[in-house]
């Protein structure tokens, strides 16, 4: 019989996405074992997440300061925005080193199944910045999967109207790949060959 509070801890640690029971139960025993210095350590990284980050009011990214870093950077291009769905799209098209406009997270993408709809999303704010009128392109660059696909589908008849030209990854992803695990040769390609869905 485990502890109430080692099971309290296997618990949170199954809600974080990709961890099932038999790892959690690792994680929650492996502190448990190497006792307060690593608490102490995964504490302090967690308080200072919780005490310093915000969410940047322009892109909606993660970050330490508002507007963030991407954002009020005078060397990033602000007339292409790249749409992702998570902060961790962001830190992937990064790493490639060859997107220099800016993002929009979305936060999610639809999914009819988890009841995800657009006012669960930063839809609005993408079509609100569309309509300032300083954005020339927009890149839709979500996952090759269903949910991406709605998603992307639901962004082109939504901003079609407001004249902006609008492109999608290339599709070297392949189908059901996550953008954040995609290698940073194929994501380069990827933007680098982006499909034109509306001129604008
Ligand atoms: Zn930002």
């Amino acid at each position: 019989m485990t502890s109430q509070s080692i099971q309290q801890l296997i618990e949170a640690f199954q809600r974080l996405p990709g961890v099932g029971p038999k790892t959690a139960e690792r994680y929650a025993f492996y502190l448990v074992r190497t006792g307060n210095d690593e608490i102490t350590g995964i504490l302090d990284a967690l308080n200072k997440v919780r005490a310093s980050i915000v969410q940047c009011t322009q892109c909606f990214n993660f970050a330490e300061v508002s507007p963030c870093e991407i954002c009020s950077s005078p060397k990033r291009d602000k007339t292409i925005v790249c749409v992702v769905s998570h902060s961790a799209d962001v830190v992937a098209l990064e790493k490639t080193g060859s997107f220099n406009g800016v993002y929009h997270i979305l936060g999610g993408t639809l999914n009819a199944i988890e009841g995800v709809r657009p006012e669960h999303l930063k839809i609005k704010e993408l079509a609100a910045r569309a309509r300032q009128g300083i954005a020339k392109e927009l890149i839709i660059a979500l996952n090759a999967d269903m949910e991406g696909e709605t998603t992307s589908l639901y962004l082109v008849k939504l901003l079609q109207p407001l004249g902006i030209r609008l492109t999608r990854l290339a599709r070297g992803l392949p189908m059901g790949s996550d953008i954040q695990y995609a290698d940073e040769l194929t994501l380069a390609n990827a933007l680098q060959d982006r499909k034109t869905l509306s001129e604008g």
